[in-house]
């Protein structure tokens, strides 16, 4: 059959098996954010690409494994080289693919995915093991860390080269091989990564990806039974699904997943660093980032005022055509997710909530190329009840609420009222307090007077 010429323009990845980059029998179409147009062609594999990735990566796996820590740092380090020397193009990639601004791709995403290589290779040369006398016997006991085999690592569209990157770089900086399965939504800058990874001299079934579908592709490689290592970022229902495929095999199981992360503000907080930082903390990536705040506590005292300045604030953070550098948000992922982002604005104010900026109040100034684009500015929601599904579900867009509170033990209280417990902040000059309540609350990651701060802080 034929291509007609707008099949031809379009981007079409392949998947990366064995060193080679194969064609697939079809294809899922993946979507610009910004116009809501199709623009590249994305493999949908299923259990025959996953089976011929997984049988090349256990193949490398022997030689890859029996290099030294060193051996496997430089090459390593070649790879993190070769995307900082890219580093344009991939931002660019990552814009258009995901959504998101320029700006974030090229000084968070696109960075820090270099950076991963770097870590993770040097982390490795420096390991130490634990050992316990044993003194009764004269005898120690200690722990050897191996590499396990093939290890299947699955990623979502949020952060994409970066979680991707993540998940790569330790898993072979340890001597495994990987087959890896990118969000079908944001595949082309793992594509990219693959030409590098040829470049670098990573040999040939080190790293296998493969492209598809969660359903089809991910769950072939959750399943396989030769893969006794599955690493997953993403939403905690896929988690739920992969858990249950993977059990028989009893594997290793690595997951993280989503949060409707708490801030927690007390009147004695620096107000002026506190609404720039929760503002930057709720919208980030069109709050788009498994960490972004989605429930401020505010202590009643200083309610009002913070209100007033975080709207303020929340309607200079610009949503706006991802390529311009002003603009702060770019386009959601899809228009499935921009719906569902919506249907809980709508679902708030059908229980009497009040929406003091973004959806619905506030219009875009969008070109008319980007008007099919998935935008939405962002919104400040009050009066919502802690048990609405707006205050305890992953709203995963550029939405946050603001409530009071009256006492320390309720704003922990309400803070852990969810079953998420990813991060949360908190926001007080008093470092008793600070400590104390880092420590009652339910939360993997507790951040205080600060949001993002990590090993390699980008600002944006
Ligand atoms: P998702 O769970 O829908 O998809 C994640 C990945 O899993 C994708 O590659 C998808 O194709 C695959 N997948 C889907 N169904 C599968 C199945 N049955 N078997 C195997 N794989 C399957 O998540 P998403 O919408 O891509 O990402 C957003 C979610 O990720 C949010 O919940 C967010 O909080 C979470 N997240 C968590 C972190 C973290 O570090 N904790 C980081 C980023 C994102």
């Amino acid at each position: 059959m034929s291509k007609t010429s707008e099949e031809h323009s379009l981007l079409v990845l392949e998947n990366y098996i064995g060193g080679k980059f194969v064609s697939c029998r079809s294809y899922i179409d993946s979507y610009d954010p910004s116009t809501g147009e199709v623009y590249c062609k994305v493999p949908h594999s299923g259990k025959e690409e996953v089976d011929a990735a997984v049988a090349a990566a256990k193949e490398a796996f022997p030689e890859w494994s029996a290099r030294s820590p060193e051996q496997r740092a430089k090459i390593l380090h070649k790879l993190a080289d070769l995307i900082e020397a890219n580093l344009e193009e991939f931002a660019q990639a990552e814009s258009k693919d995901q959504g998101k601004t320029i700006t974030a791709a090229r000084t968070v995403d696109i960075p820090r995915a270099a950076y991963n290589f770097r870590f993770f290779s040097t982390s490795m040369l420096h390991h130490t093991t634990d050992c316990s006398p044993m003194d009764h016997m004269g005898c120690l006991n200690y722990t050897v860390r191996c590499p396990v085999g093939v290890a299947g690592l699955i990623s979502p569209w949020n952060l994409p080269l970066y979680l991707l990157t993540w998940k790569i770089a330790p898993a072979i900086a340890a001597g495994n091989t990987v087959v890896a399965k990118p969000s079908e939504m944001t595949s082309v800058t793992a594509w990219m990564l693959c030409k590098l990874i040829q470049q670098a001299g990573v040999p040939p079934g080190v790293v296998n990806i493969v492209f598809g579908s969660g359903p089809r592709a991910g769950d072939a490689l959750v399943s396989h039974p030769e893969v006794p290592l599955i690493s997953f970022t993403g939403s905690t229902a896929t988690a739920q699904r992969i858990t249950e495929r993977s059990a028989p095999y009893c594997k290793k199981l690595s997951l993280e997943l989503g949060g409707k992360n708490p801030a927690i503000i007390f009147a004695d907080a620096d107000l002026d660093q506190c609404i720039e930082t929760t503002v930057r903390s709720s919208f980030l990536n069109q709050g788009e980032i498994c960490l972004c705040t989605s429930r401020i506590y505010v202590e009643r005292s200083i309610y009002s005022e913070f209100l007033e300045r975080f709207v303020a604030a929340a309607k200079k953070w610009k949503t706006g055509v991802p390529s311009d550098p002003s603009s702060k948000n770019g386009a959601l992922i899809s228009k499935e997710h921009l719906e569902k982002v919506r249907s809980y604005i709508a679902l708030a104010k059908s229980e009497g909530g009040i929406i003091h900026c973004g959806e619905g109040l506030d219009q875009l100034d969008l070109p008319e190329h980007n008007k099919s684009g998935y935008f939405m500015p962002t919104t400040v929601i009050t009066g919502i009840s802690d048990s609405s599904r707006v205050m305890q579900e992953e709203i995963f867009g550029p939405v946050t609420c603001i409530s009071p509170f009256d006492t320390e033990d309720e704003a922990v209280a309400r803070g852990n009222g969810v079953r998420y417990g990813l991060s949360a902040t908190v926001w007080s000059k008093d470092v008793g307090k600070v400590h104390r309540v880092a420590q009652r609350l339910q939360a993997g990651l507790v951040w205080t007077n600060c949001w993002l701060v990590k090993s390699i802080t980008i600002k944006h």
